[in-house]
């Protein structure tokens, strides 16, 4: 037996070593605040799961569903979209729903990949833009991203014979890990931009719902002539509290979306239809729920960076997502401050190296944990880790 050439690329997993002092740290009895994982800790609201088990209930929803989603379900995103981004949506041919948008993020540069083709990924990024890439047997480039550009990318910066190769650009604004965000000034220079260079353009708008201090992220779909070259991933994952549920979906260009759908039916046959119909009443319903769990974290938000801050840890404050994207002090790396803050404090975060080498100076914290946790977990630090987290302390 041997694996296949493709699977070997994929980059080596970076933190079996941390994994293992965690694992062993549980086992001494220590009790171990792992703030590392981006996963809502707030339950799904309740009339999405009685949608569920209404639509659970009907026969008629135990059978393979529409390849390409049901009908109501692609109505539902089609009149969110025009609600929230006044982005108007065919949803018979600019509308699929996917098993979770991961799904179609990794799914998507089989489509549009050749072997040896360029695809732009940012670095830092969500890591499956660039094992999705590799999967295809394209080439990843990694477009910097820089805490003085506000972690987007100088498109003017891409050489010009890495844009004429590139065949897709993947971005994610609000963005996982470095929290930035971005406007429609910027998503409309990224059209114009991929329409010069004949570029599709990924965008991934998971969390443009979860935002504060009133921000309302855009869709990339807003942008000048944005549906001839982009297609929007989009998931009920973080936005309804549902990750676990696997439901999301792609909109936007009807050539990519439909080629995209035409992949899917060679590989999967669906997400379950009471699960899709849990989602309509997601999309349609009183988004109440929603309003209420981004409020939680926005005042979580507040008092965790707050308490960084007075702990000796330069935390910013972020405007989207919940996540806190935290430069390490000097002396450390991602790995090292994150193995120092599990040692000496039992607090477990993600080193920024995970999304890329541009990551490597930062660690991620990820608001999805209760607030008595990050209470315990901000008074370790400061109790055993500030003095050396402050700068010159190490
Ligand atoms: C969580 C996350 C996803 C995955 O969402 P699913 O719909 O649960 O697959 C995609 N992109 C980013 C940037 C994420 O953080």
């Amino acid at each position: 037996m041997e694996i296949a050439r493709r699977m070997r690329s994929i980059p080596p997993y970076l933190f079996a070593d941390l994994d293992r002092k965690r694992a062993a740290l549980r086992a001494k009895g220590v009790d171990v605040i792992n703030i590392a994982i981006g996963d809502p800790d707030l339950p799904t609201p309740p009339h999405i799961i009685a949608a569920l088990t209404e639509a659970a209930r009907n026969p008629a929803t135990h059978v393979y569903p529409p390849y390409e989603g049901t009908a109501e379900f692609r109505q539902a995103v089609a009149g969110w979209y025009a609600r929230r981004f006044g982005v108007s949506l065919d949803p018979d041919r600019e509308v699929l729903a996917l098993i979770g948008s991961k799904e179609g993020l990794a799914h998507i540069p089989w489509v549009f990949v050749d072997p040896g083709d360029v695809v732009l990924v940012s670095d830092p990024g969500y890591p499956v833009y660039q094992t999705a890439t590799l999967m295809a047997e394209g080439t990843p480039y990694p477009v910097p991203l820089r805490p003085e550009d506000g972690w987007r990318p100088d498109l003017g910066a891409i050489p010009e014979a890495v844009a004429r190769r590139a065949k897709v650009f993947f971005l994610n604004y609000p963005n996982n890990p470095t929290a930035a965000v971005a406007d429609l000034a910027f998503f409309n220079d990224v059209a114009d931009f991929a329409r010069r260079h004949g570029i599709l353009v990924v965008h991934d708008n998971t969390y443009s719902e979860i935002a504060y201090d009133g921000f309302r992220p855009p869709s990339f779909l807003e942008a000048r002539g944005a549906k001839e070259v982009g297609i929007e991933f989009h998931s009920l994952s973080k936005t309804y509290c549902m990750t676990g549920w696997r439901l999301g979906f792609a909109v936007g260009n009807p050539e990519a979306v439909q080629a995209l759908g035409t992949l899917k039916t060679n590989i999967d046959s669906g997400q379950f239809t009471a699960i899709q119909a849990a989602g309509v009443a997601a999309l349609t319903g009183p988004q109440q729920a929603v309003r209420e769990r981004v409020a939680t974290w926005e005042a979580r938000r507040n008092a965790v960076v707050r308490g960084l801050r007075a702990a000796g840890l330069d935390a910013p404050m972020p405007r989207a997502t919940f996540y806190l994207w935290i430069p390490v002090p000097g002396g450390y790396d991602s790995v090292s401050f994150a193995a120092h803050l599990l040692e000496a404090a039992g607090v477990a975060v993600a080193p920024g190296i995970g999304y890329g080498q541009r990551g490597n100076g930062h660690i991620r914290i990820s608001l999805t944990a209760p607030d008595d946790r990050f209470a315990e977990a901000i008074r370790r630090i400061g109790d055993r880790v500030g003095a050396t987290a402050r700068p010159g302390g190490r």
